[in-house]
C-alpha cells in the first residue's frame, strides 16, 4: 500500500503542475497516432465518418479540459476522457484489419505503457487501463482466434498492467525523492539551521518583496555580551542561548517576520506603526528575554528600531536600524532606541536593567 500512496496534498499539486504538459503532448502523440492509423493504413475503405467525428470530439475535449485543467482532479478527467475516445476510435479502425485480436491487445499494451508514468496516482492509472482495455478487447468478443487463447490474452493483459503499474510507482518514486530534494534545499538556502528561522537572506528576500507596499517599524536585535557566554560555559551553550532567544523573538505575536541576521545578531518587523506600541513591544521582547537565563545568569537584548513608512529604503532603514542598536549598547544595553525619521536616534528609557 505505501508504493500505491499518491504523497501529501502539496506534492500532489506539484505533480500536477509537471505532468498536465507531459499529459497534453502524450495525447496529442496518441490522436495523431490514431489519425495516421486510419488515413495510411486503409485509404480506401469507407470510414464510419459520424463515429470517426464523434470519437475525434470526446478525444478533442479530453485535450481540451486537460490543458485547462486547473486541479488535479479536472486533469484526471481530461485523460479520462481522452484514452476512452482514443480505445473506441483504434476499435473504430478494427473494421478495416483481419487480424482484430492482434491489433486490439497491441493497441492496449501501447496505451497502458505510455500512459503509466503521467498518472499521478495509481488508482487512477489503473481505473484508466481498465477503461482502455475493457473498449478494446470488448470489440474483439466475436473473434474465435482470441477467444480460443484466453489464457494468452489474460496472461498478455496481466504482463501489461503489472508492468504498466510498476511504471507508474517508479516514476512517482522518482518525483517525490526530486520534491523532498528541492524542500531540503529550499530549508538550507532560507532557513537558518541552527534556529529554524528565516536566515539572512530569507528575510531580506521578505522584506523586499513586503516593503514598501506594507508599512511598520523595523527591530534589529542583539544579543548582550554573548561572546562571555560563549567563553563561560561554551560554545554549545551560545548556540542553545540563540535557539531560546530566536524562539523568545519570533514567537511574540506582533512580529510578523524574524530571522537570524547573522552571529548573535536578529532582524525583526512588525506592522505596528504607532510608536508608543512599538515600544511597547520591545519592552516586551526585552522582558521575554530576560526571562531565560544560562547557568544562572539571565540573558538580556538590546534593540534598535527605525519606523519604515515607505519614505526611506531598505538599506537606509537597516543602517538606521543598526546606528540605533549601537546607541542601546552605549547606553548600558537590555533597552532599546528608537530611531527618529530623520536617521537621529531617539533617546529611550532603558525599560529593564540588565544584572
Ligand atoms: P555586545 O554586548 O557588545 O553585543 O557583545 P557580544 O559579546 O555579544 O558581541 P561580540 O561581537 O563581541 O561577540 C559575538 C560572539 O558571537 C562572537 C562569536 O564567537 C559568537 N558567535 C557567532 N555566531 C555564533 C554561533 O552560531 N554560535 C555560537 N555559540 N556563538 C556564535
Ligand atoms: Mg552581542
Ligand atoms: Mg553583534
Amino acid at each position: 500500500m505505501k508504493y500505491l500512496y499518491a504523497g501529501d496534498a502539496d506534492f500532489q499539486h506539484q505533480s500536477f503542475l509537471e505532468l498536465r504538459p507531459i499529459a497534453v503532448w502524450t495525447q496529442l502523440l496518441g490522436e495523431l497516432s490514431w489519425l495516421a492509423s486510419l488515413l495510411l493504413s486503409h485509404p480506401h475503405q469507407q470510414v464510419d465518418a459520424a463515429n470517426t467525428v464523434l470519437v475525434c470530439l470526446i478525444m478533442l475535449a479530453g485535450t481540451v479540459l486537460s490543458l485547462n485543467a486547473s486541479h488535479r482532479h479536472t486533469l484526471l478527467l481530461g485523460m479520462l476522457l481522452n484514452l476512452c475516445g482514443l480505445a473506441l476510435g483504434f476499435r473504430l479502425n478494427m473494421l478495416f484489419v483481419s487480424n482484430t485480436s492482434l491489433w486490439s491487445t497491441s493497441i492496449a499494451v501501447c496505451i497502458t505503457l505510455t500512459m503509466a508514468p503521467v498518472f499521478h496516482s495509481s488508482y487512477c492509472f489503473m481505473l484508466a487501463s481498465g477503461c482502455v482495455w475493457a473498449i478494446l478487447l470488448q470489440g474483439t468478443l466475436d473473434d474465435r482466434r482470441l477467444w480460443q487463447q484466453d489464457t494468452l490474452i489474460a496472461l498478455l493483459t496481466l504482463v501489461t498492467l503489472a508492468s504498466g503499474l510498476m511504471l507508474n510507482i517508479l516514476f512517482r518514486r522518482l518525483r517525490l525523492r526530486g520534491y523532498h530534494l528541492r524542500r531540503d534545499l529550499e530549508a538550507l538556502a532560507f532557513q537558518d539551521a541552527l534556529t529554524g528561522i528565516d536566515n539572512r537572506r530569507s528575510l531580506l528576500e521578505k522584506l523586499q518583496a513586503w516593503y514598501p507596499a506594507q508599512h511598520g517599524h523595523f527591530l534589529m536585535v542583539d544579543i548582550d555580551d554573548f561572546k562571555s557566554v560563549n567563553d563561560d560555559f561554551g560554545h554549545e551553550a551560545g548556540d542553545q542561548v540563540l535557539q531560546q532567544v530566536a524562539q523568545q523573538l519570533s514567537g511574540h505575536p506582533d512580529v510578523a517576520l524574524c530571522g537570524r541576521l547573522g552571529g548573535e545578531e536578529f532582524g525583526l518587523f512588525t506592522r505596528l506603526l504607532d510608536s508608543q506600541r512599538v515600544s511597547e513591544l520591545a519592552g516586551q521582547l526585552i522582558h521575554r528575554v530576560n526571562t531565560c537565563s544560562v547557568e544562572q545568569r539571565r540573558l538580556s537584548i538590546s534593540i534598535g528600531i527605525v519606523l519604515m513608512d515607505g519614505r526611506i529604503g531598505l538599506t537606509a532603514a537597516l543602517r538606521q536600524a543598526d546606528a540605533a542598536l549601537y546607541q542601546a549598547k552605549h547606553r548600558g544595553k537590555n533597552g532599546f532606541v528608537l530611531a527618529l525619521p530623520c536617521g537621529h536616534p531617539v533617546p529611550q528609557q532603558t525599560l529593564v536593567q540588565a544584572s
